[in-house]
């Protein structure tokens, strides 16, 4: 990434990698979303009752500056030696059906650690769907080997969620990274996070999500970032997201859209755009899209 933003200059790389603490008044938590309260066990943060998400490293590839999991990946390394206390409890909690694996970057890990726990989750038959989400096919192409796609291709029910925030990220090299893992037929989907200065630009957004599609990337979520120590700078006014996600419905594919979401510690993930609803009296519900206002009523 050094040799990236010295490459580029681009001010959206250095922005999101280049620590700027001068400028910061700090007001928020370390656990804004209050994770450490859900950990059973070291490393494994079981909040909703059918997810579990396992902290597979504290290590990553780049260390973003709006990171909200800056509590673990700024100490020094408490990333489990072996999964056996993880894999134990998912095993004894048959509700759990979607299993995360991140981190930190998950694939900072050797190709055998990363598959030996991919393949130990695969056997339990309650989960379903297993997840990993990492920024390294962006921050350290050169790691998506043919060694770790080759491996990655014999898991079963696997899916990889890209964190990409900026078209500037997606460079010849990140280009081919994300092909060779789409090309292996391994389902990929996006998450970005809103960053003020960085992203929070209508056709920024457009060019992102628009090559991630062209990349066979689902743009899956975009983010409101998390009120967590050290982002204070990088917020955005919710009401700009939610206009410019409305905005992309109504100019591009839908099917390159994100979901714009906020993490709240109350309630998880709460869906702010796209939407359509404009205001209700009752049972009429009045809706826009880019032909105009128009309203529906609401038939019990
Ligand atoms: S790659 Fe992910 S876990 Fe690592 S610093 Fe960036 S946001 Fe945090």
């Amino acid at each position: 990434m050094d040799e990236l933003i010295k490459r580029t200059h681009s001010a959206a790389l250095q922005k999101q990698f280049i620590p700027q603490l001068s400028s910061y008044d700090f007001q928020f938590s370390d656990d804004y979303l209050r994770e450490d309260e859900y950990m059973p066990i070291p490393n494994l943060i079981h909040r909703y009752e059918s997810k579990a998400l396992i902290i597979a490293t504290n290590q990553c590839a780049c260390y973003c500056q709006f990171c909200t999991r800056q509590r673990i990946t700024r100490k020094d390394d408490n990333s489990p030696d072996n999964f056996k206390n993880i894999l134990n409890y998912i095993r004894k909690h048959s509700e759990i059906m979607d299993v995360l694996i991140t981190g930190g970057d998950p694939f900072i890990l050797s190709t055998r650690k990363i598959i030996n726990l991919l393949k130990e989750i695969e056997k339990i038959n309650s989960v379903k769907i297993i997840r990993i989400g990492t920024r390294i096919p962006v921050t350290l192409p050169q790691r998506i080997n043919e060694e770790l796609i080759g491996a990655l291709k014999t898991v079963n029910h696997l899916y990889i969620n890209i964190h990409v925030n900026h078209p500037d990220e997606l460079t010849s090299e990140s280009k081919n990274a994300i092909l060779s893992l789409a090309n292996a037929g391994i389902p990929l989907g996006s998450q970005s996070v809103l960053l003020k200065g960085i992203n929070d630009d209508y056709d920024v957004l457009k060019k992102l999500f628009l090559q991630l599609i062209q990349l066979k990337v689902k743009p899956y979520y975009l983010y409101q970032c998390d009120k967590v120590h050290g982002c204070e700078n990088f917020m955005v006014d919710i009401r700009k997201g939610i206009s410019m996600i409305n905005k992309l419905c109504n100019q591009i594919s839908g099917f390159a859209v994100p979901k714009f979401v906020v993490d709240t510690p109350e309630m998880g993930k709460m869906v702010l755009a796209p939407g359509s609803i404009v205001k209700t009296d009752g049972d009429i519900f009045y809706l826009s899209n880019r032909n105009g206002l128009c309203s529906y009523k609401n038939i019990k």
